[in-house]
C-alpha cells in the first residue's frame, strides 16, 4: 500500500502554519483528506499526483474555511467527484454517518466522529494500517483552538480525543504540522495542555480576574496580535465548561 502523499493547500498563516495538510491517497478510487482552499498551487499538485486519472472522492474533516472552502474549485476540475463530510453545511454529495466505511485510494476508512474543535468534526480510521487522518483534532505545530460559539466545545472536545485515543493508532496525519509518530503521547499532552489552561483559568477567576481580556492578559502574554480573536474562543470555550462543570 504506497503511503498518503502529502499535498500542502498552499495557504501559509497565523491559523494553518505553513498551509493546511491535504492527503493524497493513491489506487483504484484516488481520494483526497481534506480540500484545502482551492489554490491554484494545491490543485495543480493535485492534478501532478493524478496524472490524468480523475479524482474519485474527497472527504472533508470539517467545515472550516481552510479544510472545506476548496471544494467548489475541485469540483471545477473534476466535476464528477465525490464530496463527502459528516458537514452537511459544506454542501457535500452526501452526508456521512459515524462509523461509515468508504473505500478512498485502495484502502477502506471507517468514519469516526470527533465533534468539539468543530460541530460535526470527523476523523477517517484506516483499521488495516492503524493510521488516523485526524484533521484538526490534534496539531504539533500549535494548539487546537476551540471556538466557544461558533461549534467548539470543550468538554466534547475532550470526549473526543478520548474515542482517538481508545483506537490505538500507531501514526496521525493531521490537519495542520509534522505526522504524529506518537499518537497516545500527543493525544496525551493534548489533554493535559487544556486542563493546565484549566486550571489557570479557575485560578484567575479565584483572583478576581474575571472578564475575558483580563484572562486573556494574564495566560496569554506575548499573543500575536493575528491569534487574539482565537484565543479569546478559547478562553471563552473553557469559561463554558467550567460553568457546565459547576453544574454537574
Ligand atoms: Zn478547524
Amino acid at each position: 500500500m504506497p503511503p498518503p502523499v502529502l499535498l500542502s493547500a498552499a495557504n501559509p498563516g497565523p491559523y494553518t502554519g505553513d498551509g493546511n495538510n491535504t492527503w493524497f491517497l493513491d489506487g483504484a478510487e484516488p481520494a483526497l483528506i481534506d480540500a484545502g482552499t482551492g489554490e491554484p498551487a494545491h490543485l495543480e499538485a493535485l492534478a501532478e499526483v493524478l496524472d490524468g486519472r480523475p479524482l474519485a472522492r474527497v472527504l472533508v474533516t470539517h467545515d472550516h474555511p481552510d479544510h472545506a472552502s476548496g471544494i467548489p474549485a475541485i469540483r471545477d476540475c473534476w466535476p464528477d467527484v465525490e464530496v463527502l463530510a459528516v458537514a452537511a453545511s459544506c454542501r457535500p454529495s452526501r452526508t456521512l454517518i459515524d462509523r461509515e466505511r468508504i473505500l478512498a485510494g485502495d484502502r477502506v476508512l471507517h468514519v469516526v466522529y470527533t465533534p468539539g474543535h468543530a460541530v460535526d468534526h470527523a476523523c477517517f480510521w484506516d483499521e488495516g494500517t492503524h493510521e488516523l487522518y485526524a484533521g484538526d483534532m490534534v496539531r504539533l505545530d500549535g494548539s487546537v483552538l476551540i471556538p466557544a460559539g461558533r461549534g467548539g466545545h470543550l468538554r466534547t472536545y475532550l470526549a473526543s480525543l478520548d474515542v482517538m485515543a481508545a483506537l490505538g493508532a500507531r501514526r496521525l496525519y493531521p490537519g495542520h504540522g509534522p505526522i504524529v509518530e506518537d499518537p497516545a503521547a500527543v493525544i496525551g499532552r493534548t489533554r493535559d495542555h487544556r486542563l493546565a489552561r484549566e486550571v489557570q483559568i479557575a485560578a484567575c477567576l479565584a483572583s478576581g480576574l474575571v472578564t475575558v481580556e483580563a484572562i486573556l492578559g494574564h495566560i496569554y502574554p506575548d499573543l500575536p496580535p493575528a491569534l487574539e480573536a482565537a484565543a479569546r474562543l478559547t478562553v471563552e470555550a473553557h469559561l463554558e465548561k467550567l460553568r457546565e462543570d459547576a453544574v454537574g
